[in-house]
């Protein structure tokens, strides 16, 4: 008898933290297990709220400064070990703008003391003085990444930080130094919004793959037609190009 396979989404801080489209990221995941015979079962963790004991994949997504304050104090201390610690044991995560700023050390918003993050990515960020918005473009693992991007933190990685990948269209990490998000183990954090896995399958696909991995020993996906999100992808390219 094949067991039922499931997926775990934790969605943190769903109905705070959840900007520009982001919950896209978590119909992405759900839709592509379910595509694939695999039950997902998202669970939105709030403020206050403990992390599910079976999560395999964290979904982190962006907010403004007042909702990162909100959220900064009850994501540190248990519930940020939490995380750490599935990150480390193979749990796959993706965070977009303001949840990847503080999974990082430290985010330092314009008008109010600095937050502190988990330490999951040695980054830091700071609020510019420049709001970032406009069509990005990224070479990475997964091929180009296309996205969206809208915030005024820079994020400047630490010695032990790896890159996502190389910005080609597009500010990323801080518009300096052509780096675009961060990557650990199977977590992954950036700046794109869109949102970002229904137009970047392989990066979707590569995330689920990881989260059933870490579940049951047994991450291998049947191929799906993306031949939709194949053209979403190229329309977004060609009219990322087109207005850099
Ligand atoms: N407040 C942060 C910034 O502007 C994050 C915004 C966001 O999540 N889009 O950089």
């Amino acid at each position: 008898m094949t067991t039922e396979r499931v997926v775990t989404i934790a969605w943190l801080y769903g109905s705070k933290m959840n900007i520009y489209g982001d919950r896209g990221n978590v119909l992405a995941l759900a839709q592509r297990a379910r595509w694939r015979g695999i039950e997902p079962h998202v669970v939105v963790v709030g403020i206050g709220e403990a992390i599910p004991p079976e999560s395999d994949i964290f979904f982190f997504g962006g907010g403004q400064d007042q909702e990162q304050i909100a959220v900064s104090h009850d994501l540190t201390g248990a519930k940020g070990a939490a995380i750490k610690t599935s990150v480390e044991d193979g749990a796959a995560l993706l965070s977009i703008c303001g949840g990847y700023q503080l999974l990082g050390h430290e985010y330092r918003p314009h008008d109010a003391e600095p937050l502190p993050g988990i330490g999951l990515f040695d980054i830091e960020s700071e609020a510019g003085t420049e709001r970032f918005i406009g069509n990005v473009v990224i070479d990475s693992q997964w091929g180009t990444l296309v996205g969206f991007e809208n915030h005024s933190g820079l994020t400047f990685l630490g010695e032990t930080a790896t890159p996502m990948g190389t910005v080609q269209v597009g500010r990323g990490n801080n518009g300096q130094d052509r780096t675009g998000g961060a990557i650990y183990e199977n977590a992954i954090g950036c700046y794109l919004h869109g949102s970002l896995l229904p137009k970047n399958p392989k990066l979707a696909d590569w995330l689920l793959s990881a989260g059933l991995q870490y579940r049951s020993g047994e991450g291998d996906l049947d191929p799906l037609n993306d031949e939709i999100e194949q053209t979403a992808h190229a329309s977004a390219l060609q009219r990322a190009f087109a207005t850099r």
